[in-house]
């Protein structure tokens, strides 16, 4: 299928159905939502608007295809050859992924291509490879007198609803998606509300690559709804979540019925620490990157800039030019560096942070307004003279707005960079390595980068201190998260 990459190419929205038992499907009560392309404000697609009925298909579908064995009684070596296959064929469709994530989610195409359709290859490589990694331990016991001879085996947990986010929608997907199905596991996977297109495609090309049907189902739908009743399901086994802390919450609850697994991966408010000594023509790009990238909708994003007194003025000038410099603009259009934000609500939101920050005493020293035109664009902002209590220092903004705080000495600044109820990640800039490891082995996040702000790895677990979320997602971590510990014994 080619997509329609330009902005301007004006056909009527296309229907996406759901991919449930393999088969394209729409809601039973005939809904449909619109897809909006943000960087013009226009429909351009529609999925359909699944209810708990609907949910409860994708489910039953799901339970019977794990209860059957169809998935994890493939031989481990069969597994890892279809997930290596859904990798190829996710490269073999990378441009036409790129274009379609860029148009949905307002990513430039390029950024798409490689944040999101290479990620999902490579996440899908790793867990191949772990596939036949997958195994127990070995043991002799000596207990009440009697000899044992026993051993663990790691099973799939069963039945996993995947709900992720609009941010970063395929990459995330596949971070769920490629560890479930490397388990054994059976997945319901309910893309976000704004972003459901390249969930739609990532099931077709599992099918094309010799899933089993079944074992991969899309629901589309309101999360309030379909992800409700997806995380309130009593035949689901396991939850992984990413999103909003908030939302966390309600799954947390929702999950209580029957005693879901739970994994949750959500927000944050990270710190990015330029202590007295740091290379400021490194710590400048690291710190503008850390929070424009992706036009600030990325978890990790490093809004809380802590700058040492002495290099404040340097850095919020410094940051200015750099917010300046970044051009904004369509998808599609190969100059653009930044694409919009993802929804009118979400720029109201993020613009409503920034007056707050005014209200209470605050300086935007760039930026700070939507921009007019199509298109939800909102420009790099730098707000200095942030004090710790204002709202948009506690609270995640998940926009292109940073705060700049100073701070006057080392202890000083680890105070503040977890005066927080976040805890998801932050980095630390100096030239001094030992001091580097000490101020980062202090900070109270999952993720840490040293003249750096962290990247993700699929080597590498993620994850959450504090309300930033539960479990580690990608690694071995992600992978264990699908799996169920059995120990078996026999006498000896
Ligand atoms: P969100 O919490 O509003 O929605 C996330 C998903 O949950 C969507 O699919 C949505 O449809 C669904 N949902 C909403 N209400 C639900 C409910 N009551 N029950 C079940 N599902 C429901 O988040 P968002 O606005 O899509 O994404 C932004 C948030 O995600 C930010 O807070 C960001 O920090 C977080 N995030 C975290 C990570 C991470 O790895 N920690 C990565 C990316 C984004």
């Amino acid at each position: 299928m080619t997509l329609p990459v330009t902005k301007d190419e004006g056909t009527a929205p296309r229907d996406w159905p759901m991919l449930i038992d393999g088969r394209h499907v729409e809601a039973k009560e005939g809904g449909w939502l619109d897809v909006v392309d943000p960087g013009t404000g226009k429909a351009f697609a529609r999925v359909p608007d699944a209810r708990s009925a609907d949910v409860d298909h994708a489910v039953a579908v799901a339970r019977s295809a794990f209860d059957e064995g169809s998935w994890a009684g493939l031989p481990a070596e069969e597994r890892a050859r279809l997930l290596w296959r859904i990798a190829d064929l996710i490269e073999g469709a990378g441009e036409e992924l790129a274009a379609l994530e860029s148009r949905n989610q307002g990513a430039p195409v390029m950024a798409a291509r490689g944040g999101q359709v290479n990620v999902a290859a490579k996440t899908f490589r790793y867990y191949a490879g772990a596939v036949q990694r997958i195994g127990g331990k070995a043991t002799d016991l000596n207990s009440y007198g009697l000899r044992f001879h026993a051993y663990t085996r790691r099973e799939p947990i069963g039945v996993a609803a995947l709900i992720v986010p609009w941010n970063a929608p395929l990459s995330l997907a596949s971070w769920k998606l490629a560890p479930a199905l490397a388990a054994g596991c059976t997945v319901v996977l309910k893309p976000a509300d704004e972003t459901p297109l390249s969930a739609l495609r990532l099931a077709e090309i599992c099918q094309e690559a010799g899933v089993p049907d079944g074992v991969v189902n899309v629901v589309t739908g309101i999360g309030r709804e379909t992800g409700a009743a997806l995380a309130a399901h009593p035949d689901v086994d396991k939850i992984s979540f990413t999103g909003s802390t908030e939302v966390g919450r309600a799954i947390v609850h929702a999950a209580a019925g029957n005693l879901k697994k739970v994994s949750l991966e959500l927000g944050g408010k990270s710190p990015v620490v330029v202590l007295d000594d740091a290379n400021l023509t490194e710590a400048i790009p690291g710190a503008a990157d850390a929070i424009f990238r992706n036009s600030g909708q990325v978890c990790t994003a490093g809004s809380r800039l802590l700058v040492h007194e002495g290099l404040y003025d340097q850095m919020v000038d410094g940051l200015k030019k750099a917010a300046e410099s970044l051009r904004l603009g369509y998808g599609t259009d190969p100059s653009s560096q930044l694409g919009p934000l993802i929804s009118e609500r979400h720029r109201e939101r993020v613009a409503g942070y920034v007056r707050s920050g005014i209200e209470q005493g605050a300086e935007v020293v760039t930026g700070g307004e939507p921009l007019p035109g199509d298109g939800f664009f909102f420009p790099p902002t730098v707000v200095a003279r942030a004090t710790p209590e204002m709202r948009l220092v506690r609270e995640e903004i998940f926009g292109p707005v940073v705060a700049v705080l100073p701070f006057t000495d080392e202890d000083e600044a680890v105070r503040l960079a977890n005066d927080t109820t976040y805890g998801l990640a932050g980095s630390v800039w100096s030239r001094d390595v030992s001091r580097a490891h000490r101020v980062a082995a202090r900070l109270r996040a999952g993720r840490v980068g040293i003249n750096v702000h962290p990247i993700p790895d699929v080597a590498m677990p993620t994850g959450g201190y504090k309300q930033s979320g539960w479990g580690r997602e990608l690694g071995e971590e992600g992978l264990d998260a699908f799996l169920e510990t059995k120990s078996v014994l026999t006498r000896l």
